[in-house]
């Protein structure tokens, strides 16, 4: 019949399942969103996004759907045993805004019209990207120091210096702003 090693199968596979569940259950109560991502060739990916003039209820409201999505992507990428994702921006899921939400120095941050001021150095990237499914892991010659101006939620205006991987994603995401995919490098 079955054999232990079947067993264990079964249980992790439904350990998975139970909390692949209670996540879903666990956006949709605090009234999250998880979006669609758009995908190479959608013209979306190629537009050059919106600067956002005020940031207001629609703005939070995307956001934390931006932010659902990507934790969400995350999850299922993690359980798929894929790479997992560490960024999107807004054009990602169709909206032409210039919104990035991304993980640096390990902690999801939220940038409002952000601006690369400074570009130093080269950081050689595995590059991967959610709306690009054809191109897994090329290398890309990025900057190994990147300085950013951008606006918050609670509408402060920041500075932020990222090196290597955080520079290399962040450069990745406002490429997205500006209708630049890692496959035109
Ligand atoms: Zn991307």
């Amino acid at each position: 019949m079955f054999n232990k090693k079947d067993i264990a199968t079964a249980c992790l596979f439904a350990v998975v399942i139970g909390l692949g569940i209670l996540a879903i259950a666990g956006f949709q109560k605090k009234n999250m969103n998880v979006l669609h991502i758009v995908e190479h060739p959608d013209p979306a990916l190629r537009k050059i996004a919106r600067p956002i003039a005020q940031i207001d209820e629609s703005i939070i409201s995307i956001t934390n759907d931006i932010v659902s999505t990507l934790r969400f992507q995350t999850l299922v990428d993690f359980f798929l045993d894929r790479s997992v994702p560490r960024g999107l921006a807004a054009p990602q899921v169709g909206i032409s805004k210039r919104l990035v939400v991304c993980g640096l120095r390990g902690k999801i941050q939220v940038m409002v019209n952000p601006e690369i001021l400074e570009r130093k150095g080269t950081y050689l990237d595995n590059d991967d990207c959610l709306s690009v499914k054809e191109d897994k892991g090329t290398v890309i010659a990025r900057s190994a120091h990147v300085k950013v101006r951008y606006t918050t939620l609670d509408d402060k205006e920041k500075i932020m210096v990222v090196k290597n991987d955080d520079a290399a994603l962040l450069e990745h995401e406002i490429d997205h702003l500006n209708g630049v995919l890692n496959i035109d490098y």
